[in-house]
């Protein structure tokens, strides 16, 4: 598909950059990784040399010096090799980073920032709880004032990087009785799961970040998919925060991490559209060389179906997720474009990839294509920043106003 209308010569530079590194470094190591479930610290390594970890964060702060719409390209394009690593690039620049970019002060953006942007360490957001998933206002975690510290009690479930991570912003209620403007973030650190790994391959932990006493990760979880990703609690148990980590005015902290998610579904759009294009050229490519009947099965009308469909959503997705990715780069409203594409990328994701495993056939079902990974990788996209039903509740809201109370 022609993207001109949406990118500068920049942004076709960009996404041949990512899709050499994804071709020569992603895409030899994705099965293992899935299968084993493991942290890809040596292309993070990778990742934070080529700017990747901070792609729309300015050169004075470590980061590439890029717009937002190169920073969805690059998602984009991983994610059409394998997701875990795309959703590495998202959590970490717009969960983790641009909270402390947009509601910090300038001290903490140059404490913090460099050291994100540059891929030394990761970074994380801490928003769900046990109880409080997509009523992320029924916030549980307390942090009670102490005059210079805050003393923060609960936990946060389905972190990602909550255990590869040093660098956290997450919510707690500083005010009871108050609703959502009684909750307030915070920065907090603390040191990586993945020391040993992390002082082999040279990223992923500063010896000069203090650690939060009381903070810590908890059990990692072991998922359907998204599995070279790390997904755990974050507990805290008596966590003593200093005052200065206080991130944006207090009693802001839900409204200002509702914001950080609006453009983060942008991301999950991308992220969900790369996973729904990598499964439509695997399936286009076997239609082609796989043989039954004595032709190729790309010969039958039935297969002509299949991929049709899956063509057209995938162009149809691009064009909500570039349309809304515009906006945000224009300084334009872009909620209900967000949520509608996440939505729409999401859903399609799921449709093309069970479609794609469909066009493999027996073979489409077992590990030896990528395909029945990719359809595992899509299903969380449906839930993660928000499900589905919440995206439908935020377009709805948009679109009906002040029409019902
Ligand atoms: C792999 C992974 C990574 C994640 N990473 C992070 C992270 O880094 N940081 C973070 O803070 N969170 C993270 N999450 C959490 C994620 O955002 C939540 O799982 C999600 O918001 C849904 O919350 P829940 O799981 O508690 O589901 P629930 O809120 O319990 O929802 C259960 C079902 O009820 C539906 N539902 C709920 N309310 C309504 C309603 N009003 N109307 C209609 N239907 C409704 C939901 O759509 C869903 O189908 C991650 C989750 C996963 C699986």
């Amino acid at each position: 598909m022609d993207l001109s209308i949406y990118f500068s010569e920049q942004h076709h530079q960009v996404r041949d950059m990512v899709r050499e590194f994804g071709r020569t470094h992603v895409a030899p190591v994705a099965r293992e990784l899935d299968r084993t479930s493991e942290f890809p610290w040596e292309n993070i390594r990778r990742m934070g040399e080529l700017g990747l970890l901070g792609v729309p964060w300015p050169e004075e702060l470590g980061g590439a010096g890029m717009d937002q719409m190169s920073y969805y390209v690059t998602i984009h394009e991983l994610a059409k090799v394998d997701a875990s690593h795309a959703l590495t690039i998202s959590a970490h620049t717009n969960l983790g980073t641009s909270p402390i970019m947009d509601f910090g002060t300038e001290a903490q953006r140059r404490r913090y920032v460099p050291l994100l942007a540059s891929g030394k360490v990761l970074g994380g957001f801490g928003l769900t709880e046990p109880g409080a998933g997509s009523d992320a206002g029924g916030t549980a975690t307390t942090a009670v004032d102490k005059g210079d510290h805050y003393v923060l009690n609960g936990s946060k479930v389905f972190i990602t990087h909550a255990g590869v991570g040093e660098i956290f912003v997450a919510t707690a209620r500083t005010e009871p009785g108050k609703g959502n403007r009684g909750i307030t973030s915070f920065i907090l650190t603390k040191e990586t799961c993945d020391l040993e790994r992390c002082r082999a391959v040279g990223v992923g932990h500063e010896d000069g970040l203090p650690r939060v006493k009381g903070f810590r990760a908890g059990k990692k979880e072991d998922k359907m998919g998204w599995r070279a990703s790390d997904t755990r609690e974050l507990v805290f148990e008596d966590a003593v925060v200093p005052k200065e980590n206080l991130l944006g005015t207090p009693g802001h902290g839900f409204i200002n991490f509702l914001k950080t998610l609006d453009a983060g579904r942008i991301g999950i759009a991308a992220l969900s559209l790369g996973i729904a294009e990598g499964a439509y050229e695997e399936a286009l490519r076997y239609a082609g060389v796989r043989k039954q009947f004595g032709k190729a099965i790309g010969s039958f009308q039935g297969i002509h179906f299949q991929l049709a469909d899956m063509a057209l959503e995938i162009e149809a997705g691009t064009h909500l997720l570039y349309h809304a990715a515009w906006l945000k780069q224009n300084g334009k409203p872009f909620k209900k474009e967000a949520a509608m594409a996440k939505l729409f990328c999401s859903e399609l994701a799921m449709r093309v990839t069970t479609k794609a495993v469909q066009v493999f056939g027996g073979y489409g079902y077992t590990t030896e294509y990528p395909v029945e990974r990719m359809m595992r990788d899509a299903k969380v996209c449906e839930i993660g920043e928000g499900t589905s039903e919440i995206q439908r509740i935020v377009i709805a809201r948009q679109i009906l106003g002040d029409v019902v109370g």
